[in-house]
């Protein structure tokens, strides 16, 4: 299936321009906030008007305190200075408190929408997704954003309009010396809107590579046992290394291209002083100007530098918050995989009975995995996949709760098209026992109510008495707190099986899909364990990829599955005496000391 892959969208620069994605920004996080963001603005002109004012203060200061000597407004000149100082003081903890406010609001709101859609994807976007890439879509792109548009929000406006203001001033003390200012002026913006350019380029890089470190990571971490017994700690390290060795380089490259900005813009800035300083002390000795005017001026022209820079500064960092609003777009763009009809009604289970007729099904085109499959799963009876491995027993299974739409044929639960029911009612309808058990960090209470969220207490240890559960539990340091630990790695292989089959007898679905472990328990345990899903069976649809001769024996129906085919259906004995497939695969998988798939 071709998916877009948000990845690859980092490494091209994508389609989508900034104007583009601020104004999605805005529509689809920004505007809730409106409020707000009205209230932040009148502290922001509040600011930049107290900032300008300050500027224009200069010239009575100068003209009237230091030239004029006029004592009268000596005290009037300097309390309306603190007076518009303080002004500023206030509007500005107003504005950055309320900014950062609505910041941290819009990214906690896009982090949930992300992670909601996400568990929203069907089977086969996380089998072309990695892992870490999606990781860093939540952590690395959402932290870039983060800073972007805090500083979006929060600083851009009030630069921008104090540089207005200032600019006014300016060219209200002396509209020509403010005009040959201004010459200067282009010369320093472009240069820096094509270091914003670049930067984005390589900041996409880095977040590309920083997520292939992280699944790297977490896939070593992962298999750490497989890593150690086949002695690859070496080859590990140096896939890490490579990449660990490429993100340096990219950052240190980003960080030139950072450090470039500001000097040059200083250097830049101060020719444009030089020219103002000697232009205009020129006027002031020709008459031409007051010193109060020129000072004004020139403090107007100092402060304008300061937001100027930090408007430089602010495109870099709103470059790469672009760069990760735009990866995380495309993966918020991505619909899920299968979508339910339009007033599709929910599935009405009466007996249980689960048809395939002429099902085909292929993971990627051309490469069928399943063809033309026809059976019948009676109600309430089970049924044995039997089969090498890789003949298509795990895609039947996963096919019955829709984690994937077949490519064509019917799939029936009591005469009902799958495809045409809700998707939660026919998930609601089905259990699934798998044989990697997964067990999430958390307590074994929560584990098993997993089946059901709102069982109560009793319920719980309910199913676990049924799943022979109960007495070892009862035996964990905390009973049913103890926290299971990552993937469950404080229990073993036997309880964590029986605590996914209190979960399953808990959930209480009609259709029951089995995957059984191939991992050999000792005796007890397996008798146990055997004990506990006979109990599950009861009364249900059950359909158990079956690795164990005791579980074939005894099953009411066995499909033989071959090459994505059924081959032969029956049960044991009739399978047996025909001396077909089923009869020599039995001899392979079953005798003893030759281990089952
Ligand atoms: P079994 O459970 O009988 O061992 P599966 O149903 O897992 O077999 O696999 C059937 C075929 O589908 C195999 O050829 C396998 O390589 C392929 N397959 C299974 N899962 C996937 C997947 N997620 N993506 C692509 N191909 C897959």
């Amino acid at each position: 299936m071709a998916l877009p892959d948000p990845l690859t969208a980092t490494t091209s620069p994508g389609p989508t321009s900034n104007g583009a994605l601020y104004r999605r920004l805005l529509r689809e996080a920004v505007v809730p906030y409106a409020g707000r963001i009205v209230a932040a603005a009148v502290c922001m002109v509040a600011v930049a008007l107290s900032t300008a004012a300050l500027a224009y203060l200069m010239d009575p200061v100068v003209n009237q305190v230091f030239v004029a000597r006029n004592a009268d407004l000596l005290w009037p000149v300097g309390l309306a200075v603190f007076a518009t100082f303080a002004v500023k003081g206030v509007a500005a903890y107003g504005q950055s408190m309320i900014m950062t406010r609505v910041g941290q609001n819009v990214l906690c709101d896009l982090q949930n929408r992300l992670f909601r859609h996400l568990l929203q994807m069907d089977l086969a976007f996380f089998a072309a997704h990695r892992t870490g890439t999606l990781i860093s879509r939540l952590t690395t792109d959402i932290a870039a954003m983060r800073v972007a548009v805090s500083t979006a929000l929060t600083g851009l406006g009030r630069e921008a309009l104090s540089i207005v203001f200032l600019v006014a001033v300016m060219f209200y003390q002396d509209w020509l010396l403010a005009t040959v200012a201004f010459v200067a002026f282009p010369a320093t913006v472009i240069p820096i809107t094509t270091l914003g350019k670049r930067l984005r380029r390589v900041t996409a890089n880095t977040q590309a590579q920083t997520g292939a470190l992280m699944t790297l990571i977490e896939q070593s971490l992962a298999g750490i046992r497989l890593v150690k017994a086949y002695r690859m700690e070496d080859y590990e390290a140096a896939r890490a290394r490579a990449l660990t060795t490429s993100i340096r380089d990219t950052v240190i490259k980003a960080e030139r291209v950072k450090a470039v900005a500001s000097p040059l813009m200083e250097t830049l800035g101060g020719v444009a002083v030089t020219i103002v300083i000697v232009y205009g002390g020129w006027r002031v000795i020709n008459g031409d100007t007051t010193a109060g005017a020129f000072f004004s001026f020139i403090t107007a022209l100092l402060t304008a530098y300061r937001p100027m820079k930090a408007l430089a500064n602010a495109n870099a960092s709103i470059n790469e918050g672009l760069a990760g609003a735009e990866r995380l777009f495309a993966v918020l763009d991505t619909p899920p995989g299968l979508a339910e009809k339009p007033g599709a009604p929910a599935l009405a289970v009466i007996r249980g009975q689960v048809r395939f007729e002429n099902v085909a099904f292929a993971y990627d085109e051309g490469l069928a995995a399943l063809k033309g499959v026809t059976f019948t799963a009676p109600a309430g009876k089970t049924t044995a996949l039997v089969g090498p491995s890789g003949a298509g027993k795990t895609t039947i299974l996963n096919l019955i709760p829709r984690f994937y739409d077949v490519t064509s044929g019917v799939i029936t639960i009591d005469g009902q098209n799958i495809a045409d029911v809700t998707l939660p009612s026919l998930r609601a309808a089905v259990a699934l026992v798998s044989q990697d058990v997964v067990l999430f960090d958390d307590t074994v209470r929560a584990n098993i109510r997993y089946g059901r969220p709102e069982a109560d207490d009793a319920a719980i240890e309910e199913a676990a008495c049924a799943a022979g559960a109960h007495d070892f539990i009862r035996a964990l340091p905390e009973g049913y707190d103890t926290i299971v630990g990552e993937r469950g790695q404080a229990l073993s292989g036997g309880q964590r099986q029986r605590i996914a089959i209190a979960r399953a007898l808990l959930k209480d679905a009609p259709i029951l899909l089995l995957d059984e472990a191939t991992s050999a328990l000792d005796a007890e345990t397996e008798r146990q364990v055997q004990t506990a899903l006979d109990r599950l069976k009861q009364g249900r649809t059950t359909l158990v990829i079956a690795h164990r001769l005791s579980t074939v024996a005894s099953a009411d129906q066995i499909c033989v599955i071959d090459q994505g085919r059924i081959v032969e259906t029956g049960d044991h004995r009739a399978l047996m005496a025909s001396g077909g497939i089923y009869a020599r695969l039995h001899a392979l998988q079953f005798s003893p000391g030759i281990a089952a798939d």
